[in-house]
């Protein structure tokens, strides 16, 4: 076995094994960004389907070369030039971080046809160098979002501010899920995604209420440049 494979089986055993802890199915969601198709592909050989992208240009070079088994998401900040393309690649985005790219994206959707699963990126922190919604815009627009009728809302994504040690992000992952159980009264709706917890913090995510895990570099090792 590969270290890749290697790799994805010891993640696929802590994924499940924190999961199994809470009761709950938690997706393996495995961040291929900066790896060439070639190493992908390892991993698709060893079993796995769902990629993570988060630069469009990636994506376009990768995925046509790929199985087209593989469920692609896109994770990366979105800008509106890049969604008809973003759209036709991927069925699934988790960054959908303001209500005017949410309405752009309906739009756009509706105009391809196409319903894709979409996560609100919740900038949980409130910090300036990240994207996403803050909690109050989200519950002001709430409304609006509900009205969306070519995305297909799951739920809330969040990447925490920077921690020491994983632990640390707890009440961060707290937040977000409590955000995510006010919205769903607010809205009488079903939330019932979180696309929380990274290669450090993957296990406390889970914990804290995650329905899907982003992880990159524990599978394939560090990233050269690392975006
Ligand atoms: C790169 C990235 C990840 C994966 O990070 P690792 O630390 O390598 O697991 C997860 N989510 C987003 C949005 C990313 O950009």
């Amino acid at each position: 076995m590969g270290h890749i494979a290697e790799n994805l089986t010891v993640v696929r055993g802590q994924v499940d094994r924190a999961a199994a802890g809470v009761g709950r199915e938690v997706d393996l969601l495995v961040v291929s960004k900066t790896w060439p198709a070639e190493v992908v592909r390892e991993a698709v050989d060893a079993g796995q389907l769902r990629f993570g992208e988060n630069r469009l240009q990636e994506g376009e070079e990768k995925i046509p070369v790929l199985p087209d088994s593989l469920e692609w998401h896109f994770i990366g900040g979105l800008q509106r030039n890049k969604v008809r393309r973003v759209l036709s690649l991927f069925s699934v985005v988790h960054s959908i971080s303001s209500m005017k790219l949410a309405r752009y994206t309906n739009r756009v959707a509706g105009e391809l046809g196409l319903v894709p699963k979409i996560y609100l990126e919740v900038n949980i922190g409130e910090e300036e160098s990240k994207h996403g919604f803050f909690a109050d815009d989200l519950r002001s627009g709430l409304e609006e979002i509900l009205t969306f009728e070519n995305l297909s809302l799951q739920g809330l994504m969040c990447i925490p501010p920077k921690v020491e040690k994983p632990e640390d992000a707890r009440p961060w992952f707290a937040k977000v899920r409590e955000l995510r159980d006010e919205l769903e009264v607010r809205g009488a709706i079903q939330l019932p995604g979180l696309s929380m917890g990274m290669s450090g913090d993957f296990e406390v995510a889970i914990e804290e209420g995650s329905t899907i895990v982003r992880v990159g570099s524990v599978i394939f090792g560090p990233r050269l440049n690392r975006i």
